[in-house]
């Protein structure tokens, strides 16, 4: 089963294709995981990736196609994944259809703007392992701590006030225009994020078996 999360920053995709992984045991793979992780490292990819993301923009598509075709050929996506975060365009969408991918569903995940900065201000994640919390609705058993694997939870560079905003406004320019697209083709479902994980988690399960 390959399946798409849609949805702005900050409205659960992470926590559901984390909740989706589990279930379905398929890997839950992130396009921002897999720049932030090539950013850390330092690699040729990460450096041309960092002014982007720390200016709440997308990295340039050529980059983020070439590193998530990279990932889908490792033998754990052989019986499907989950894409957190990809595409973000249409070029992107359309990158995925040329590359003979067929996409089961596309579940978007809607969040009002308003409570999407309220949760970006404050989420934290784990330094080591990408772990996401939140300091109201989702905090760790020790603060400062990830409950996975003990590495220390840090605010992300991108989810400052003004790069949450410039965020927003390109998820809105360029991301949303994908729900036209996936809803032309009968794979959009739509799914209206919850204030408790469980909740959310609940519709997503319904959305995968209708
Ligand atoms: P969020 O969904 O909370 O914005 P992500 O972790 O998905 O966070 O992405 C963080 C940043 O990584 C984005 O703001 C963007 O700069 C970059 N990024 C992630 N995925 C893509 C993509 N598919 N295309 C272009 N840029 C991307």
């Amino acid at each position: 089963m390959k399946l798409i999360l849609l949805g702005a920053p900050g409205a659960g995709k992470g926590t559901q294709a984390e909740m989706i992984r589990e279930r379905l045991k398929i890997p839950a793979i992130s396009t921002g995981n897999i720049i932030r992780e090539a950013i850390k490292n330092g690699t040729e990819a990460g450096k041309k990736a960092k002014i982007y993301v720390e200016s709440g923009g997308l990295v340039p598509d050529g980059t983020v196609i070439d590193m998530l075709k990279e990932r889908l050929l490792m033998p754990d996506c052989k019986d499907g994944y989950i894409l957190d975060g990809f595409p973000r365009n249409v070029a992107q969408a359309q990158a995925l259809d040329e590359m003979g991918i067929v996409i089961e569903k596309v579940i978007d995940i809607e969040v009002a703007d308003e409570k999407i900065q309220k949760r970006l201000l404050g989420r934290r994640v784990c330094a080591a392992c990408g772990s996401s919390y939140h300091l109201d609705y989702k905090p760790p058993g020790v603060p400062d701590i990830c409950d996975k694997c003990g590495g220390k939870l840090v605010a992300r560079k991108d989810d400052e006030p003004a790069t949450v905003l410039e965020r927003l406004k390109v998820y809105h320019e360029q991301t949303e225009p994908l729900k036209d697209y996936y809803n032309a083709v009968g794979k959009l479902f739509v799914v209206q994020g919850q204030d408790e994980v469980e909740d959310t988690a609940r519709l997503v399960l319904a959305a995968l078996e209708a």
